[in-house]
């Protein structure tokens, strides 16, 4: 889907639900991810539900960002933690390969 579409819906739905609603919605659909995970830990997991959870949670953490609007904070702060996230690793690897 478009981008520009993708963003009318996001808009839409918060206009027609309400910010609350759909901050509880994300709430909702992270517990929903945590059960498949938990499912499939346990061995009773089903890949197809996992991507559907995932789904629903990218979709409501979207929104979040939409009502916030904080999509370049979020990436600023994503790409921040993944350079650090990077470097520690690289740190982790040498040390271990002394
Ligand atoms: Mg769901």
């Amino acid at each position: 889907m478009e981008k520009e579409q993708e963003n009318k819906i996001y808009n839409d739905a918060i206009a027609f639900f309400g910010e609350t609603s759909q901050k509880i919605m994300v709430i909702e659909e992270m517990s929903e991810l945590t059960k498949e995970l938990c499912k499939e830990l346990r061995d009773r997991g089903n890949i197809e539900d996992i991507a559907d959870e995932l789904a629903d949670v990218e979709i409501t953490l979207a929104q979040i960002k939409t009502i916030y609007n904080i999509h370049k904070m979020v990436e600023e702060h994503k790409d921040f933690k993944l350079h650090r996230f990077a470097s520690r690793m690289e740190e982790l690897k040498s040390k271990q390969n002394k």
